[in-house]
């Protein structure tokens, strides 16, 4: 029997049919109601001539609509492509046409982001607009549209496992972006291994933080659907709606970027929050200090769990969960271990290696590239095949993150390749410099890059965001850091910001910061 991920949604229809299975902004729908308006949607996809593996893109905020494009597509046996919200309206042009799309869904509140380009596009034939109440003359209306065709069960394309499931373009911390593809078989060995790790039941009520089009919140609704959760929609990031939603729906558990968990411990600590006892656990990526985690758990009162991945591995490959032979140590011990990149989820093989292709020592200290081996890794990179092999060689992804192996197996990112500051010939870990910057208590936000210089070649700058009502000197910055770490390694300066450029999942772009300094070829 082939892994196709409709199997998800057969299963769970018919074990909970009458439960809750999306909490939108403005409906809920049951598994039973799902199901139907994913068979209208796969009718009415076929009325418009989709045939297998034809390309059909998203563009949408996390909603109800976005999600049950996910099995109606599959059905015609089409691709998704899930488009990035934060991007310009070039990007969206680049993105369409070079996937091949042939249908656009949009939300309404999106749409100004194609409409300067739509006279550009070359593939997309039809756009349908979610949320418009009436026809447009840019596209029709979503429900108005889904609403002609029948809801009793259509007659699936039959799909192979190895067939795309969807092209996911990377988020461009580095660079341009790139397709990722993506198959059946990939995402569906992703959401079995995914839910083992972070225990996923019929007893959970996810929110959706992160965003869907995003490889982390586009894998989630499977593993999700599959038990039977309820999944609640969040059109927007704002600390009090999430407060809000966490407790009016009885959410158990969100996975969401470190910038979103630092905005909500701000808020935690100065507004009257609501209760959030009923999250068992909030699952993030992304570096974070210990001191951070233990924050988390303390000031939140929820489980923290670090995972890793990239788009190109769909995406999660590690946890950091704590194993039954760590159980005794102490809870500083335990937050450090928490805060490390982890070890390989079931059904992934990582190694840490040296130019030469060779295990560094488990020291905690030599530093290599993490390669992966795993279910979940990409086809290629759509239309790109000098950067497929540039990646995956003699079958590892190589993820370009440099990162050390300890002695329980714990790997932990020390930076990503691009990111490392060369100076003098040192090696130093932005990373690094940035986690001591965040000790200190008018810090929210650091940003560490290199610059060039004439001496050393490359030193640290910062670039820091201050907590309201703080105030700091770049002077009193560069000590602080000198007071904690070796003085090569601290900041030579610093700048302050309002705000860092961030992508869309809440990741600091530094290739943004960096071209100020160096400029386009950052
Ligand atoms: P691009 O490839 O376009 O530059 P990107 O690498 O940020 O963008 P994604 O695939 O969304 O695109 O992100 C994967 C990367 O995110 C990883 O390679 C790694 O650098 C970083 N990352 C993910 N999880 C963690 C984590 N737990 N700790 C540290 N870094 C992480
Ligand atoms: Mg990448």
């Amino acid at each position: 029997v082939p892994l196709v991920l409709l199997d998800f949604l057969d299963g769970a229809v018919e074990l909970y049919g009458d439960k809750p299975a999306i909490v939108g902004e403005e409906r809920t729908l049951t598994y039973q109601q799902l199901n139907e308006r994913v068979q209208q949607l796969s009718y009415g996809l076929t009325k418009l001539g989709i045939q297998k593996g034809d390309k059909v893109a998203y563009l949408a905020p996390n909603t109800e609509d976005m999600l049950e494009g996910f099995y109606g597509v599959f059905q015609v046996g089409a691709v998704m492509t899930s488009l990035n919200t934060r991007l310009k309206p070039e990007d969206y042009l680049f993105i369409l046409n070079h996937s091949e799309s042939q249908v656009l869904f949009v939300d309404q509140e999106l749409y100004p982001l194609v409409e300067p380009v739509i006279d550009k596009l070359e593939t997309v034939k039809h756009i349908i607009i979610h949320g418009a109440k009436e026809d447009q003359q840019a596209g029709v209306s979503y429900e108005r549209w889904l609403s002609q065709f029948p809801t009793d069960e259509f007659k699936r394309v039959p799909l192979e496992e190895n067939d795309l499931a969807n092209i996911l373009y990377t988020s461009g911390t580095t660079g341009n972006p790139k397709g990722v593809m993506l198959t059946h078989r990939s995402n569906y060995l992703h959401a079995l291994s995914t839910q083992h790790h972070l225990r996923v039941s019929d007893q959970d009520t996810l929110l959706h933080v992160l965003p869907m089009f995003h490889v982390n919140g586009w894998g989630s609704p499977f593993y999700y659907t599959a038990n039977g959760a309820t999944q609640v929609m969040l059109r927007k990031i704002d600390p009090k709606t999430i407060f809000e939603k966490i407790e009016k729906n009885g959410v158990t558990v969100a996975h969401m970027a470190p910038t979103v968990l630092n905005m909500l411990l701000e808020y935690a600590k100065t507004e009257n929050v609501p209760k959030r006892d009923n999250m068992r656990v909030v699952i993030a990526g992304s570096a974070p200090p210990p001191a951070f985690v233990t924050r988390v758990e303390e000031e939140l009162g929820w489980e923290f769990i670090q995972v890793y991945g990239m788009t190109e591995s769909s995406p999660l490959v590690t946890t950091s969960q704590i194993r039954s032979e760590q159980l005794s140590f102490d809870d500083a011990a335990k937050a450090r271990l928490k805060a490390k990149t982890g070890y390989s989820m079931i059904g992934s093989k990582l190694k840490v290696v040296n130019e030469y292709g060779e295990k560094v020592a488990a020291d905690g200290k030599s530093i290599g590239e993490i390669v992966v081996r795993s279910n979940g890794v990409m086809e290629g990179y759509w239309k790109n095949p000098d950067a497929t092999s540039e990646t995956i060689r003699d079958g590892w992804l190589h993820t370009g993150d440099m990162a050390t192996v300890d002695e329980h197996g714990y790997m932990e990112i020390v930076d990503r390749k691009k990111d490392v500051i060369i100076s003098g010939g040192e090696n130093i870990s932005s990373i690094e410099v940035e986690g001591v910057l965040y000790e200190h208590p008018a810090v929210l936000e650091a940003a560490v890059i290199a610059v060039p210089h004439e001496k050393w070649g490359e030193v640290p700058h910062a670039v820091v965001v201050l907590r309201e009502g703080h105030q700091l000197t770049e002077e009193e910055v560069i000590q602080f850091a000198r007071s904690k770490m070796a003085h090569f390694k601290a900041p030579k300066s610093v700048v302050f910001a309002e705000a860092l450029p961030k992508t869309a999942s809440g990741k600091i772009q530094k290739v943004q910061i960096r071209k100020e300094y160096w400029g386009e070829g950052a």
